[in-house]
């Protein structure tokens, strides 16, 4: 793989360039890339409140919650998750539904789970002591290539490669890799992130990575004039800098609509907790019936899930019947138990039609 430039060099540079090939790789300048990144990041980077400490625990924690998540919204999330959970025995001996109830509003609720299986799995296995290695680190739950990654790097230092987002843009770019990235794609951005990542300060170089891409080199009208890399970068040579990265086309969302049935028994509402087969695993929510069912309508809630955009009446039943798996619980307490985000949305209203009945 050949970082492509038409920029015209020395002859000196040349040479460098013809010799240059890091672990496989051909890249025009890899310690000058390396060096210019580093640079720019002792002035520019991101204050975050994970890298305060170079802490194995809360550096997964962090990397876990950005997954799929805006560092904003992690801010206050990882605050308080770590300080309910300030360490990975804490986090270990916790109930699954405390765990799920400090992972409420981040979504995609399987990472809360994992996570806490994973520090399970540290504290028993490792006596509380996190694996150092990439490999040691992805036998625990839901620690995938990613994530050891930037736990090895950041943590411990060690020459470990990361692709997610940030720098699968900024890799891609640099190198002008112009085929399609994501899943099975993301290979040679794997290839190029291992050439690159150096045998010290790998920790550093990844988040640089990571801030580049956040800050200057953005999926639009990304900052070139004010780039570290814009001597080294094939895609802003070859002018195809808005044609990189080449990603597939994000699948088409589905339409489903159905109905929250809200049963009610005086200011007691029935809630049920959702399955192992469906989404939001373990977590409260209203029972669901189909699009036509009966009862008096009270609201509509629109949400979506991975591909899915489902539009939700709102009914409510007076009614004694139980159902499997249901528990009564007053309106005023269903902010303690941990509901899924339309389960929220819909206890939410319930509370604002009592607050409003209480006024009359
Ligand atoms: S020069 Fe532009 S496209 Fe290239 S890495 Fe920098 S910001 Fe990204």
């Amino acid at each position: 793989m050949q970082v492509a430039s038409t920029r015209k060099v020395s002859e000196k540079e040349s040479r460098r360039r013809a010799k240059a090939c890091d672990r496989g790789v051909a890249i025009a300048d890899p310690m000058g890339l390396r060096q210019r990144l580093r640079r720019w990041y002792a002035r520019a980077r991101r204050d975050l409140p994970w890298r305060r400490s170079r802490d194995p625990y809360g550096v997964w924690v962090s990397e876990v919650m950005l997954q799929q998540t805006q560092v904003e919204r992690v801010k206050d999330f990882y605050a308080r998750f770590m300080r309910r959970f300030p360490t990975v025995h804490d986090l270990a001996a916790a109930r699954e539904a405390d765990v799920l109830k400090h992972w409420e509003g981040l979504g995609y609720y399987r990472r809360a789970r994992q996570l806490h299986a994973a520090a399970k799995a540290v504290v028993a296995d490792h006596g509380g002591v996190f694996p150092r290695s990439v490999e040691g680190l992805r036998g625990l739950p839901g620690i995938g290539r990613y994530t050891a990654g930037a736990i090895a790097s950041i943590a411990f230092d060690v020459p470990a490669p990361i692709v997610e987002a940030n720098s699968r843009r900024v890799l891609a770019r640099v190198a002008d890799h112009g085929d399609p990235v994501g899943g099975a794609g993301d290979e040679p951005i794997w290839t190029i992130a291992e050439a690159l990542v150096p045998r010290r300060g790998a920790g550093v170089f990844n988040q640089a990575l990571m801030d580049l891409g956040a800050m200057i080199c953005t999926p639009d009208r990304p900052l070139c004039s004010r780039c570290p890399l814009g001597r080294d970068c094939g895609a802003l040579a070859a002018g195809r800098v808005d044609e990189i990265p080449v990603v597939a086309a994000p699948k088409k969302a589905k339409h489903l609509r159905e109905t929250a049935v809200v049963n009610r028994r005086g200011n007691r509402v029935l809630v049920v907790q959702r399955r192992a087969d469906e989404w939001w695993e373990g977590l409260w929510d209203f029972p669901r019936e189909p699009a036509r069912a009966s009862g008096r309508r009270i609201g509509q809630v629109a949400y979506t899930v991975t591909h899915h955009r489902i539009e939700c009446r709102i009914v409510e039943r007076r009614t004694e019947t139980a159902q499997t798996g249901g528990r009564w619980v007053a309106i005023a307490s269903l902010g303690r138990l941990a509901m899924t985000s339309p389960g929220r949305r819909i206890a939410s209203l319930l509370a604002s039609r009592e607050e409003e009945h209480v006024r009359r």
